[in-house]
């Protein structure tokens, strides 16, 4: 299967635009320490070269990564950092 390209959007069916923003990764709806939405959102590529979501609160000050595909589970730093 072909890398989605980390700048482009990921294909969705006609009708379905919901946010103009695109649809969100798994896990960065909300801030996972104090449930915050209002999250800052970049995407970025791993060191292994899959896509993900770096977020960060401003709440809280909480930060996460998450894979596109990672189901909602926060990658650990080391993952991250390819260490
Ligand atoms: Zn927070």
């Amino acid at each position: 299967m072909a890398r989605r390209r980390a700048a482009g959007q990921p294909p969705e069916p006609l009708g379905s635009v919901s946010q103009p923003s695109g649809p969100l990764v798994e896990g960065t709806e909300t801030c996972v320490k104090c449930g915050e939405t209002s999250l800052t959102r970049i995407r970025m590529t791993l060191t292994d070269g899959r896509p993900a979501v770096f977020v960060s609160c401003p709440s809280c000050e909480q930060t996460n990564w998450f894979a596109f595909d990672g189901g909602g589970v926060p990658l650990d730093r080391s993952e991250v950092l390819g260490s």
